[in-house]
């Protein structure tokens, strides 16, 4: 598939094009207090560093009503429902960052299996475009490359968009992404080794990355009987703001509110840092204290969703977690804790 350049002065030309019949969405904000928003080409910005929450919220906002019932007392059946989905808009999103595309198709893989469709998630999903921006210079608190990801990565992506010398590269991944390029009239450019280089001095400029492997070898039990899980459970304060910022979190609860006449289901984010997310009707909760829910959460992400997404880590690099925990615990830490222990127990 070709790729493309856009020059600089025609990148709203661009943007215009791409989003003809389709909602835009991109960063807004400053920094790193930005979030992706419904925008105007001429509001696009290429300069932040990554949303303050992911783009998950897109698929899977915080709070999504699901259904209403009222009561008709004219009817035998005295309920009347409505499915209250969220309509999906063809939409086509401008800037995702690569860790956070690949958490996107993590989650995609919960909510679409062979098992298991989930419509709310799915009629969001595919009706949106995504084109990613690559990171040229990556941030203090990322760490993809240590994840087995890439800073100029294209999991989850339908196109790669990069800093060219020329103005904006841009790669096709998909044949969607393709399609929406070559109707984009642009002018086809051979960026395969500017984009090489770019991404080799980007990999490198993480430094040398952490080698978390030895999580991958067996020894689900060592891992699961490991006495630090307590001292590392010490200090959190199962706020559960790491689960919330997460490209990859994805546990929700549903609940009804109701009046006598009818109300709505809704799902709501929930979190496994919570005492309540697993306490059962009889009061008896298989996770009773920080050091079970701390332990899930790392095994979730760094062992559990790997042996069930062919090696796919639950956890992508995006540093969130890294920076915005109010008592600093740091997954690369307990991730290297964790090498080491089956490190140990191999030999
Ligand atoms: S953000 Fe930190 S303190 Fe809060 S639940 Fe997560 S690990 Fe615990
Ligand atoms: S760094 Fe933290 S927030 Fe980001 S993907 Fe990993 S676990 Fe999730």
């Amino acid at each position: 598939m070709p790729e493309y350049i856009v020059e600089e002065n025609a990148l709203k030309d661009f943007l215009q094009s791409i989003s003809k019949g389709r909602v835009l969405l991109s960063p807004q904000g400053v920094g790193d207090k930005c979030q992706i928003t419904e925008t105007t080409p001429d509001k696009v910005t290429l300069n932040f560093t990554n949303t303050h929450i992911s783009p998950k919220t897109l698929f899977f906002p915080q709070t999504e009503w699901l259904m209403s019932f009222q009561k008709d007392h004219s009817k035998p059946h005295p309920y009347v429902y409505q499915d209250l989905g969220d309509k999906a808009k063809s939409a086509v999103v401008f800037g995702i960052r690569p860790c956070d595309a690949k958490g996107l198709s993590v989650s995609n893989k919960v909510f679409q299996n062979d098992r298991f469709t989930d419509p709310y998630w799915k009629g969001k999903y595919e009706s949106v475009i995504k084109v990613g921006l690559a990171c040229k210079d990556p941030f203090p608190q990322c760490f993809c490359v240590a994840m087995g990801g890439s800073p100029y990565g294209a999991t989850g992506l339908d196109v790669l968009a990069f800093p060219s010398e020329k103005g904006l590269g841009l790669k096709p991944i998909t044949d969607e992404g393709a399609k929406l390029l070559a109707e984009a009239n642009l002018k086809e450019a051979d960026l395969s080794s500017e984009l090489k280089s770019q991404e080799e001095a980007a990999i490198k400029a993480q430094g040398i990355p952490d080698d978390y492997s030895p999580i991958d070898h067996r020894g689900l039990l060592n891992l699961f009987q490991d006495p630090q899980w307590q001292s590392i459970a010490e200090n959190c304060l199962n706020c559960g703001v790491c689960t919330f910022i997460c490209p990859t979190c994805h546990c929700f609860d549903i609940q009804d509110e109701e009046n006598s006449e009818g109300g709505v289901r809704m799902r709501n984010w929930d979190t496994c840092m919570s005492w309540l997310f697993t306490v059962h009707g009889t009061g008896h909760n298989p996770r009773p204290s920080k050091t079970e829910r701390v332990r899930q959460r790392f095994m979730h992400k760094l062992k559990y969703i790997p042996m069930k997404q062919n090696g796919d880590r639950g956890c992508t690099g995006c540093g969130r977690c890294v920076v915005l925990c109010p008592v600093n615990i740091d997954i690369r830490s307990v991730a290297l804790r964790m090498s080491t222990l089956n490190m140990q127990k191999q030999a």
